[in-house]
């Protein structure tokens, strides 16, 4: 199977979308990584998730990428006495360590880290923004805040922090023994919310090791701030446009977007943009206007991959959204301005073997109108530098490792295929020849442009570049 586009669909699975059917249907309909919302999903949940996404994968012999995101540390409110409480603009209201229900002068605060670093001046949104306070008097224990917009808070309402760097680490006790079992799994990516410095994702690091990929989701200002150091550190980021669009201005958002993905592109480190894409699909089987613009707006942009939230998770229409998002995509990138605004945010090659390589593949098969640019890659760096490159003809990454082709279903470009390692130029061009003909990337006739490395079964070594004709070669293999 194979699909018509480069930009890849990431599906969030929920209680529309939990079960086997449903699931290859929208793997069938074009989604290429699933989404295991871990502030929903229990252990139990996301191992029958992980089973069901496998048994498609075999069924279909093609990887299939699976990220676990954790909750990270989304902070709440107590419980009011009333349940909820109306509150006026210029009153004082204040947030404490005293866990007695809440009144219309005070509640609980469930979080010491927030008590002792809010200080005086700093914003507070309660439910999404709903409710906007502003801290005037704090003493570790207690903020005392006067209330600036809004009129009602009740029970458990989230609370952002805009201003304010909190003392604490990107994972909470819960996400930590999330990730403890997410390990124990053939999962490829986890994702991690909220976080704010680079030293969050070296956090999780520590514990994951290279067992699976991190994508850090940028949904607060201060991970917007030092985003090229996160960038750096990370193995690929969200523009996590829910949170963030609470925790900023909403216009601001549209321009955070283009410099996270122009900052990715840069870095080759895969991109996904996030949040309400197709929003109106919860109850509709057919987008909007607007919603329909904003997917290509972010094809347009060079994202690696778009992302469905509710659309898929809880809507009623979660197949005809992935369908939606699929069918966008496929005419965008045939558009006439597309490879015009895709290379506007083309970054210079680094002076590295693997991206001079890169270059030189992508020059190759436009130069001679190759159908497919076939990447040998262990890790799957290789394959990420080529796409780094946006090349228009497709990318064809061989691994012998599948963790490697799975979590490539996230990356621009790539069709990924498990193939065993090869030990000799003549049995690499064989591969190389036989897959990129099955797989339906060059029919009769036709040549590919191959990079790989040598000594063969190293990563980090491509160092090479070869054209073969398929016809030739493929029946050696
Ligand atoms: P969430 O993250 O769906 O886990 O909240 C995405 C976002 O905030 O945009
Ligand atoms: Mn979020």
């Amino acid at each position: 199977m194979k699909r018509n586009r480069k930009i890849k669909i990431l599906a969030t699975l929920g209680p529309a979308s939990a079960n086997e059917e449903m699931i290859e249907k929208l793997f069938v309909a074009g989604a290429d990584v699933f989404r295991i919302n871990m502030s929903h999903a229990g252990h139990d949940l996301m191992r029958n998730l992980v089973r069901i996404i496998r048994n498609i994968e075999a069924r279909h012999g093609r990887p299939i990428g699976i990220l676990a995101d954790l909750q990270g540390p989304k902070l709440r409110v107590g419980a009011f006495r009333n349940g909820r409480e109306e509150l006026t603009i210029g009153q004082k209201f204040t947030l404490d360590d005293n866990q007695e229900p809440g009144d219309r002068n005070r509640v609980f605060l469930p979080h010491p880290e927030i008590l002792e670093s809010v200080k005086p001046g700093e914003r507070l949104y309660i439910d999404d923004g709903k409710l906007q306070l502003v801290a005037e008097k704090c003493d570790g224990h207690s903020i005392e805040c006067k209330v600036l917009a809004g009129t009602v808070i009740s029970d458990r309402k989230g609370v952002s922090l805009p201003d304010t760097v909190l003392n604490v680490g990107a994972m909470t006790p819960k996400d930590h023994e999330d990730l403890r079992a997410v390990l124990k799994e053939d999962i490829d990516w986890i994702a991690l919310s909220f976080i704010q410095r680079p030293e969050d994702i070296e956090e999780a690091r520590q514990i994951t090791g290279d067992k699976v990929a991190i994508l850090a989701k940028i949904e607060k200002p201060q991970a917007v701030k030092r985003i090229r150091e996160i960038i750096k550190v990370t193995d690929a980021v969200m523009v996590a446009r829910g949170d963030l669009g609470v925790e900023v201005p909403l216009e601001d958002v549209p321009g955070i977007q283009i410099d996270i993905i122009h900052a990715c592109r840069k870095a080759g480190k895969p991109v996904v943009v996030a949040t309400q894409m197709l929003e109106s699909m919860i109850g509709s089987p057919v987008p909007t206007r607007a919603e329909v613009s904003d997917v290509a707006n972010a094809i347009f942009q060079g994202a690696d991959t778009i992302m469905l939230s509710a659309e898929s998770a809880a809507g009623q229409y979660p197949v005809e959204a992935v369908a939606t998002m699929d069918k966008i995509a496929c005419k965008i990138e045939r558009e006439a301005n597309y490879p015009r605004l895709i290379h506007a945010g083309q970054a210079e090659p680094e002076a590295t073997e693997a991206d001079a390589v890169s270059l030189a593949a992508r020059q190759i098969a436009e130069t001679l109108n190759l159908p497919a640019i076939v990447a040998f890659t262990r890790s799957g760096s290789t394959g990420v530098r080529i796409s780094r490159e946006r090349p228009e003809k497709r990318i064809l990454a061989l691994s012998p490792l599948v963790e490697t082709a799975r979590r490539l279903a996230l990356v621009w470009g790539i069709h990924s295929v498990v193939t065993d390692d090869v030990r000799d130029i003549s049995a690499m061009i064989g591969h190389a020849c036989s897959i990129a003909h099955d797989e339906g990337f060059a029919g009769e006739g036709k040549k590919i442009i191959i990079t790989a490395g040598v000594p063969f079964g190293r990563s980090g070594t491509t160092n090479m570049l070869r054209i073969a004709a398929v016809d030739e070669y493929r029946k050696k293999a």
